[in-house]
């Protein structure tokens, strides 16, 4: 996927000509004001962190949130999902490495958030996303997420980014998510 946060509009502009159909933001409010007007069979994904106030917003607006990362967010979206009547596909995100600043289920409670996930909220994920710490080989965190999908019976995988996506891939990937190998550096939030 297509990582446009920050991006200028004449960054993404080609990209879009070019026929990338999968798009990933990070903040709510700055998709919807780059996003306004969709095109035709595009597919957004929020890969950053969610508020619980902004659920409502980001159910009506994403495809698919990768950031499904408490069990307060879970029952929000099962809620806000089924009040809109509208299917929007899970990503769980994993912190693999365990940082105390990062968002993401611990390793070792990821098979019981995901049953509490099925169970409780009827909510499927999709698949599960990571972001490795920065200073380490991402190899192991990628293949560790790999095998929490493998045991829940999870199919896809979200990971890898422009630093490390051919790692990812090599480990089983589904997708990547790649902002500036593909547009440039990122401008300056205001
Ligand atoms: C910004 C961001 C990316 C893209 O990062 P690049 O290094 O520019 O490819 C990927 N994933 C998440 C969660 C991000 O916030």
């Amino acid at each position: 996927m297509a990582v446009s946060k920050q991006q200028d509009w004449s960054a993404i502009a080609p990209v879009l000509d070019d026929g990338q159909k999968i798009f990933a933001e990070n903040r709510v409010q700055e998709a919807q004001t780059r996003w306004a007007e969709r095109p035709q069979g595009l597919e957004l994904r929020l890969i950053g962190p969610l508020q619980t106030n902004k659920v409502a917003d980001a159910v009506a607006l994403f495809d698919v949130i990768e950031t499904l990362d408490r069990p307060k967010l879970a029952k929000a979206l099962a809620d806000e999902i089924q009040r809109l009547g509208k299917s929007v596909r899970l990503y769980v995100q994993i912190n693999t490495g365990e940082e105390p600043q990062k968002a993401g289920i611990a390793p070792k409670d990821a098979d019981a958030f995901i049953a509490h996930c099925r169970k409780a909220l009827n909510l499927e994920p999709e698949g599960l996303m990571c972001i490795p710490p920065q200073d380490q080989p991402p190899a192991l965190h990628f293949a560790l997420l790999a095998k929490i999908a493998a045991r829940n019976g999870l199919a896809k995988l979200s990971m890898g980014m422009s630093a490390d996506f051919e790692i990812a891939i090599a480990h089983g990937a589904t997708s990547v998510r790649v902002g500036s190998a593909l547009f440039g550096e990122r401008l300056v939030r205001p």
